[in-house]
């Protein structure tokens, strides 16, 4: 989403699926929360108390809306972006980013076999991610373990995305993994199931991540309090925009836990955030870092990211530090809303 503001743009992108089902937030409820409910919330505020600090108003703004993380997400972004530039002054550097690389790291959707799962991740290896991390579901733990043995020196992990149960053979399973020295296991059981995860990760030597079940930092307390987690994968949508998300790594960290930058599938404009996010202290360990292209053929900035020696440049210019090719979006979009101040 673009914001026009005092004769400043800004870009935003509220990465939610085309369906309720990975979360329930969804692409067209996103787009209708923003013009009906945030956009005007941000106009209301600007009218009121126009003056400032930004992430005050911001805070002030939406503090009344449940949920709708990656609705919000996208506006405060694009407010940001916008804000930045006018201050000449990126991202990264408002974050308080402390490199100016960040490692490479991959995240593998469901393979069709272990055949192309063991080929994709030796592309990986050679195209130098640091990291790579693939799906894992019931009865697919011989693959982990045929991925194992193929590449026995790659920083391995798997993402369950709640396809476990807290059941006795859903442990036995993610049991079996523990010989093969993996970083972490992401999510094995479902989002709101913390008190099982924190029983599952009683029982296991990998450390075990969460992803979806983390939006808030009253979420993180109850997974402290109950040991549920000792990675914590923080994606900037999810939680609200990057500047949420920089607050939830830090109490992670402080918490004594691992904290990486995840992504969702987003063009460059969330993946500039993301990577500007995953340049802050907080982030630890090797994020799911890409470049667009494994998405796009085509992105709508004019830097989808490379990765240079199993790293990726942090934005340094003003804002989000790309340039969004307003063409592009217009190709690309299947509808489009503009809210107006005073509409
Ligand atoms: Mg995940």
């Amino acid at each position: 989403m673009r914001v026009d503001a005092e004769g400043l743009v800004g870009w935003g992108e509220a990465p939610a699926l085309p369906e309720p089902t990975y979360t329930a937030e969804y692409a067209a409820g996103a787009a209708a929360v923003l013009a009906d409910h945030l956009v005007p919330r941000w106009f209301r505020t600007q009218r009121e108390r126009p003056a400032g600090d930004l992430l005050e108003r911001i805070d002030r703004a939406f503090a009344d809306i449940e949920g709708h993380r990656m609705a919000r997400s996208g506006l405060i972004t694009a407010l940001l972006d916008a804000h930045l530039r006018g201050a000449e002054r990126s991202l990264a550097a408002f974050l308080g980013a402390s490199t100016e690389q960040v490692d490479a790291g991959l995240a593998l959707g469901l393979a069709d076999n272990v055949d192309r799962l063991v080929g994709s991740i030796g592309d990986a290896q050679a195209a130098g991610y640091r990291r790579v991390k693939f799906k894992v579901a019931p009865g697919r733990e011989p693959w982990v373990i045929a991925v194992r043995d193929a590449f026995p020196g790659l920083n391995i992990a798997v993402d369950a995305n709640g396809a476990y149960d807290a059941s006795r053979d859903g442990v036995d399973a993610l049991r079996s993994l523990d010989p093969l020295g993996l970083d972490y296991i992401e999510q094995p059981l479902a989002a709101d199931d913390l008190a099982g995860h924190a029983r599952v990760a009683e029982r296991l030597r990998t450390p075990l991540c969460l992803d979806e079940a983390v939006e808030t930092t009253a979420d993180l307390d109850t997974v402290a309090a109950l040991s549920a987690a000792r990675v914590l994968n923080v994606k900037a949508a999810r939680c609200g925009g990057p500047v949420a998300a920089l607050r939830l790594a830090r109490r992670a960290r402080a918490g004594g836990l691992g904290v990486f930058c995840g992504g969702m599938v987003e063009t460059g404009v969330g993946r500039a955030a993301s990577v500007a996010l995953a340049a802050t202290p907080p982030f630890t360990l090797t994020g799911d870092l890409t470049p667009t292209s494994r998405f796009f053929d085509i992105d709508v900035v004019d830097d989808g990211f490379v990765i240079r020696d199993g790293t990726i440049a942090v934005p340094s210019r003003p804002g989000l530090g790309v340039e969004v090719d307003d063409g592009a979006v217009r190709r690309f979009a299947t509808s489009s809303v503009a809210v107006r101040s005073g509409d």
